[in-house]
């Protein structure tokens, strides 16, 4: 299956090297991403190929007309009947590995990208079928955001990346921030790889991947266990760790109760 990708945009030159790097251009030369960067001044009537106006109410900054974009976008829909219409905005939803999940299933997208102070509400209300964001500050328009979803979309279309499991173990994917990597030399200025990545024990290392990817989170991401459901190897490690903080614990308030130790 092909996915179809049309990104609707007054600059569709920013897409040229898109297209032509990395994975993106690999699952393009193998035939599972098709891409296309529309440029929405092609739609527009008037002999100088306006696409923006200034604003009803008055006010600062220029609003994207809506009769080019709803043209380009019924060329767009024509061409891509089961594809869903995506607008980048800030006030969006907050784009995660799920929503990039969910819509590498998908057989094709079409990405609005506003400009300015952004598009005509009524092309929000009449062609969108969802509002995404990248998240909480202001860039100067939506081809960038709509590379971003593109990259992470891609890389979760089934065959796009060379190893079959590169993606599972990626962090999101299950909820987990990904263990760290090593790679040669053994001792790097001083630091050495861990013995256990050394070992050729794969379940050792496997374990140690699942200890290490809980404690990345636990220490950089804290929230993300909260509604989490453990396995049992996880609630093991768990434990583990609640008997050394217990123990930790135990000899501290031991050592502060010692009147001979000076502490209080
Ligand atoms: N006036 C708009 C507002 O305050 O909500 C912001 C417009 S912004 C300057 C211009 C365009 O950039 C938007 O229409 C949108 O397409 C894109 N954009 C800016 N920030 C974005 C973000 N965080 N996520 C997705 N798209 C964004």
């Amino acid at each position: 299956m092909t996915m179809d990708v049309a990104v609707l945009t007054i600059f569709p030159e920013m897409f040229e090297r898109f297209w032509t790097h990395g994975i993106v251009r690999r699952a393009i030369e193998q035939g599972q991403l098709k891409g296309d960067a529309i440029d929405i001044r092609a739609y527009a009537e008037d002999r100088h190929k306006v696409t923006d106006d200034r604003p009803y109410g008055g006010g600062c900054g220029m609003v994207m007309k809506p009769e080019p974009l709803a043209k380009a976008l019924r060329a767009a829909r024509a061409r891509m009947p089961e594809a869903v219409t995506l607008l980048m905005t800030p006030q969006g939803r907050p784009f995660s590995q799920q929503t990039a999940a969910e819509l590498a299933r998908r057989r094709g997208l079409i990405f609005i990208c506003g400009r300015y102070e952004g598009v005509d509400e009524r092309v929000a209300q009449r062609f969108v079928d969802a509002e995404i964001s990248i998240g909480d500050y202001v860039l100067t328009g939506g081809e960038l955001p709509a590379m971003v979803i593109v990259d992470a979309v891609v890389r979760l279309i089934p065959g796009v990346l060379g190893g079959q499991d590169s993606a599972a173990q990626d962090s999101f994917a299950d909820g987990l921030l990904e263990h760290a990597h090593y790679t040669r030399p053994r001792v790097f200025e001083g630091r050495p790889v861990p013995d256990v990545l050394l070992s050729g024990n794969h379940a050792a290392i496997d374990q140690w991947r699942l200890e290490a990817a809980l404690v990345r989170t636990f220490l950089k991401r804290p929230e993300l266990l909260e509604d989490r459901v453990f396995s049992e190897q996880e609630l093991a490690i768990l434990r583990k760790w609640s008997k050394k903080l217990e123990n930790l614990i135990k000899v501290q308030s031991a050592c502060c109760t010692d009147p001979l130790s000076g502490h209080q």
